[in-house]
């Protein structure tokens, strides 16, 4: 339980160090300059990542933020449309990448629990008319973070991909989570992956490894996402160093999340108890809730603080949510710890 100068981390799953076996493969990885396609670490990782998820290639990212960037760049040209959900990563946390670097505007729809309905995408589709720009591409995110790790219904997704079809949109889906998506529903990932023509996900939240994102699509797409990667920077060497751990991760995260779930509706129930804390336990699906503190009579900020006081860590989202994370770092006695915490500061 709460042990004196223990840190109990529940501020993000991007926190989580590489397992032993991670560290075994990396000493052991076969590297090459991966810019001239020799790395056949990397190469075995984005076989293995194109296989997984269904797709015809992937290609590994330094980043999250670069995958998403890398595909809003080779869906659209500069001048079109982005169909997005208001509160999505790429529209609040990648600085505005896709105006500056991808040069398209963003045209952003409020979806319920991060997703949005089908009628307001077609309707937010352009007409051709000459005074309007092109819609380019529709994006998805799955989990969808803002709305905590929700997983968004696969039955809208496919509405949502039929139309992009229709319409002759390409659709990406933002899925960091995605793996936690699909432990949530049940399914293959490539349940989820089938309705998009492009997939970006990271290895380096609840997946464990220190660095790294995919990125998925058809054969075309990754030739001119790796193009634009080495524009960006993004062109690593002896990659296989750190891409030896993606592999680990896509083999072992299972387990891992199956837990970091429980934690996190464990997680949430004891602070639901809690008397000035409401979390929505239903909407707690995967390893994110959000706990509303606005009844404790506390400011955000302050609570956050008194929390790190204690060694509990987490991140405040707005003026009355704080967001807890779960993942490999943080067992069920942390949960137990952190509840306890939370309980002493408000007693
Ligand atoms: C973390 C995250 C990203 C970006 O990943 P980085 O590797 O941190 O750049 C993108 N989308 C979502 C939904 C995320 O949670």
């Amino acid at each position: 339980m709460e042990n004196q100068n223990q840190i109990y981390d529940f501020r993000s799953d991007t926190v989580t160090k590489p397992t032993e076996a991670m560290l075994e493969e990396i000493l052991k990885a076969k590297v090459g300059d991966d810019v001239y396609g020799d790395d056949e670490t990397v190469n075995q990782l984005e076989v293995m990542t194109a296989d997984k998820l269904g797709k015809e290639a992937a290609l590994y990212v330094p980043s999250g933020t670069m995958g998403n960037l890398i595909a809003v760049m080779a869906h659209t040209s500069p001048g079109q449309e982005v169909i997005l959900e208001e509160s999505c990563h790429i529209y609040l946390y990648e600085v505005g990448g896709i105006a500056r670097l991808a040069g398209v505007q963003a045209k952003t729809l409020k979806g319920v629990n991060g997703m949005m309905k089908v009628e307001e995408i077609e309707a937010a589709i352009r007409q051709e008319n000459i005074h309007f720009p092109e819609s380019g591409l529709i994006c998805l995110e799955n989990t969808h973070n803002m709305s905590g790790g929700m997983v968004l219904p696969l039955e809208e997704m496919k509405k949502v991909y039929k139309l992009a079809q229709i319409k002759q949109i390409p659709l990406h889906i933002d899925g960091a989570r995605i793996f936690n998506a699909a432990n949530y529903l049940k399914v293959d990932v490539k349940e989820i992956a089938q309705y998009a023509d492009s997939v970006m996900f990271c290895l380096s939240k609840g997946m464990s490894a220190p660095i790294g994102s995919m990125l998925v699509g058809t054969k075309e797409f990754i030739a001119k996402a790796r193009k634009l990667r080495k524009m960006l920077g993004g062109g690593m060497r002896q990659v296989g160093i750190i891409a030896a751990a993606g592999i680990v991760a896509l083999r072992d995260h299972g387990g891992w999340l199956d837990l970091d779930h429980q934690n996190a509706s464990t997680l949430a129930e004891g602070l639901n108890a809690i008397e000035g804390i409401k979390v929505d336990t239903e909407k707690v699906h995967t390893n994110i809730l959000m706990a509303d503190v606005s009844a404790t009579g506390i400011k955000v900020p302050e609570l956050v603080e008194k929390m790190k006081e204690k060694g509990l860590l987490v991140n405040p989202r707005n003026e009355s949510l704080i967001r807890f994370v779960t993942h490999r770092g943080v067992n069920s006695n942390d949960v137990e710890a952190a509840i306890k915490i939370v309980k002493e500061i408000l007693a």
